[in-house]
């Protein structure tokens, strides 16, 4: 169990400003995303489009936006020093947050389906439109496979990259999801590619950003990789491992796919799931909050982004961004009643330089 002062549940941009917020007014956090990696629907569905409307910046892409809400909430983000793990200790990627429950002693428990508990004072829903669960295929049988595979690993990461390295890996999608895939595979170190990679999808078109479709068209055309066009129907699995893939192809013959690997890359859909348990009042699958706090039916339970709603919500992320602000300070006086509450800028205030790490 994870003592600390605030849990955020959603590293999307608004749970990344959360955390820098809270970090300015002195408030520790622990932020959760079931996500490999932060930045929420700016990174699972826009990650190279442009946005326009963040104040100051006349266009970034949702990549972008989400590497510098990284970099703002950095001093506040725990990296172990001396070690080489990127992910910072207080980030909580790839966990699903799947109960959260006050305690009668004070303060809530948070629990994650597989990994960390954590025991917090307030709790800072930044859930979006749901976690992030990605689309699979209609085989009940294929759920729990040891190589069924949703994201890519980092290919800085020989451990996690040789899964199918020297094996034959199928890439099931034929959107930008799927073909991006197999671009980053192909530009991967050779060490860490499948001997074989074959791209499964129902048609021989793609629905992909056309530079992307004309790459992954022209790698088929040279033969650096091969193109299943069928319609997955059944699966084959042995000892707990995918064996192959029942296609129905366009002669509605069924033929069988045999594989090592299978990365389902059909893009991503957002679960309200969880959070519709915890005994929060919603409304049309939105969580209640007062527009002055951000606070839910339950004190100390704070939601942002999004996943609230109060009269005149608008889901932008500068209203994000707002939100969290007004949740951080609400907060803040809360849990430390005795403490002055004047407003600090973050330009001329020695305290907050001294939070930020950049005092002289
Ligand atoms: C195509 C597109 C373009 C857009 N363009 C703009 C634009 O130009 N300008 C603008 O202002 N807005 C834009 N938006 C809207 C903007 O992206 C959202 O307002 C913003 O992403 C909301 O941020 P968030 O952090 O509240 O939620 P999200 O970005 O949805 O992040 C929520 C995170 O919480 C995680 N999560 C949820 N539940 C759990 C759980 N139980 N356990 C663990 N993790 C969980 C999810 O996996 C997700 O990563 C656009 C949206 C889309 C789809």
């Amino acid at each position: 169990m994870i003592d600390t002062d605030a849990v955020v549940i959603g590293a999307g941009p608004v749970g990344l400003f959360q955390v820098f917020q809270l970090g300015l007014l002195g408030i520790k956090a622990e932020i959760i995303d079931v996500l490999p990696e932060a930045g929420g629907q700016c990174m699972a569905l826009y990650p190279d489009k442009p946005i326009y409307d963040i104040p100051g910046v006349p266009v970034c892409t949702g990549r972008e936006l989400t590497q510098q809400l990284l970099q703002q909430a950095a001093p506040f983000l725990l990296v172990d020093t001396g070690s080489s793990k990127a992910t910072p200790r207080n980030l909580h990627l790839g966990q699903m947050v799947a109960r959260l429950a006050p305690q009668a002693t004070g303060g809530f428990v948070v629990e994650t389906e597989e990994g960390p508990s954590f025991h917090a004072k307030a709790v800072f829903i930044a859930a979006g439109a749901g976690a992030f669960v990605p689309k699979t295929l209609s085989i009940p049988e294929l759920q729990g496979a040891a190589n069924l595979h949703y994201h890519l690993p980092s290919f800085d990461d020989h451990a996690e990259a040789a899964a199918w390295a020297g094996q034959h890996l199928v890439v099931s999608g034929g959107g930008d999801e799927a073909l991006s895939a197999v671009a980053s595979i192909m530009q991967a170190p050779a060490a860490q590619r499948p001997a074989r990679l074959t791209l499964l999808h129902r048609r021989a078109q793609f629905q992909a950003e056309a530079p992307l479709a004309e790459a992954v068209q022209a790698l088929i055309d040279q033969g650096a990789i091969e193109l299943a066009v069928g319609m997955p129907t059944g699966t084959r699995i042995q000892n707990g491992r995918i064996e192959a893939l029942s296609l129905l192809n366009a002669d509605s013959a069924t033929v069988e796919l045999p594989l090592q690997h299978l990365l389902i890359r059909q893009g991503m859909s957002p679960k309200l799931g969880p959070l519709t348990n915890w005994g929060l009042a919603l409304e049309r699958k939105q969580l209640s909050v007062q527009a002055h706090s951000f606070e839910t039916s339950v004190p100390g339970i704070y939601a942002i982004g999004d996943i609230n709603t109060y009269p005149g919500k608008k889901r932008l992320l500068l209203c994000g961004f707002h939100e969290a602000t007004l949740a951080a300070h609400h907060a803040a006086a809360a849990l430390h009643p005795e403490a002055p509450q004047h407003l600090l800028y973050t330009t001329t205030s020695p305290l907050l330089h001294k939070r930020l790490g950049v005092a002289p």
